[in-house]
């Protein structure tokens, strides 16, 4: 069977609904598909009583946290109604639309002007990110991309960034596992090599359960180094696309499956084969 462990939807900066992200991986004919807002689970009520044609969906979510340099962890099978989850999710909504604010005021003496009301109407949930400005500012004309607008103004060396208020890697673990759920560390090879490498030797003690060792961004050499990586050190393996649509448009649902007998191995632990 194949699975996708890592799908956004519009319930944080993916083109898509959760239901129209189902349809795809359908569509694709993938067995089941996580799905992992950026600090956001919501979206899984949408979608959770979907189980026909042998397909199966998971709740999860995408936390964004920091050790160092920041780092993105992935919960998989949680219990999206968990109380201190949805705090915790309420809270960064929160901080998130008060670092949208500041972004507005950087843009604006960078001589653009976007309002609150375009921003939040590109973002159709409650979590306005980076990916929603960069919509606004290509359908202004202020880039003529996506990765254009990133560069010019909204990646952490452009102008216009604002740092997001982030909670510790083991906190996020722990918010994770407290909601039932297991975390895995995301997209290792998109990390800072020197947050990762002090990273490591800690993951089990934080109580990781897995590594992401499978992401379209990383080269299959990277991916043997992460499985072996996650060997020595008790973990699972896991794989997904990190769909996104437009933002990402050369990544598809369903696409990553280098994962193989690794994979399957980490499927039978949770049950899911
Ligand atoms: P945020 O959570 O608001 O800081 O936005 C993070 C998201 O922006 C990431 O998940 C990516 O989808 C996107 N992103 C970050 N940096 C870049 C970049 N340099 N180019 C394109 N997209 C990026
Ligand atoms: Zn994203
Ligand atoms: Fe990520
Ligand atoms: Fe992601």
């Amino acid at each position: 069977m194949k699975f996708d462990l890592h799908v956004h939807t519009t319930y944080s900066d993916g083109d898509y609904t959760p239901q129209e992200v189902i349809k795809i991986a359908k569509e694709k004919g993938l067995g089941g598909i996580a799905i992992t807002d950026h600090d956001e689970c919501r979206g899984y009520k949408d979608v959770s009583g979907d189980k026909s044609k042998g397909m199966n969906v998971y709740a999860g979510i995408e936390l964004a946290a920091k050790f160092y340099g920041e780092v993105h962890v992935l919960g998989l099978l949680i219990d999206w109604q968990n109380k201190p989850l949805l705090n915790h999710i309420e809270k960064t909504a929160k901080s998130r639309y008060q670092r949208a604010k500041l972004m507005l005021g950087k843009l604006k003496k960078a001589g653009v002007d976007i309002s609150m009301d375009e921003v939040e109407y590109a973002c159709k949930g409650d979590i306005l990110g980076r990916p929603h400005f960069a919509s606004v500012l290509v359908k202004k004309g202020y880039a003529s991309s996506s990765k254009e607008a990133f560069t010019r103004y909204l990646s952490d060396k452009a102008p216009c960034y604002v740092r997001l208020e982030k909670i510790d890697v083991k906190s996020a673990v722990d918010l994770i596992k407290d909601a039932g759920g297991k975390a895995v560390l995301a997209h290792p090879g998109l990390m800072r090599v020197s947050t990762f490498n002090k990273l490591l030797p800690k993951l089990e003690d934080y109580g990781f359960w897995g590594i992401e060792a499978y992401h379209p961004s990383h080269t299959d050499g990277q991916c043997r180094e992460f499985v072996s990586m996650a060997k020595r050190y008790g973990l699972f393996v896991t794989a997904g696309s990190d769909f996104h649509g437009n933002v990402k448009p050369k990544v598809s649902i369903g696409q990553e499956q280098r994962g193989g007998k690794y994979l399957e191995e980490s499927m039978g632990q949770l049950g899911l084969t």
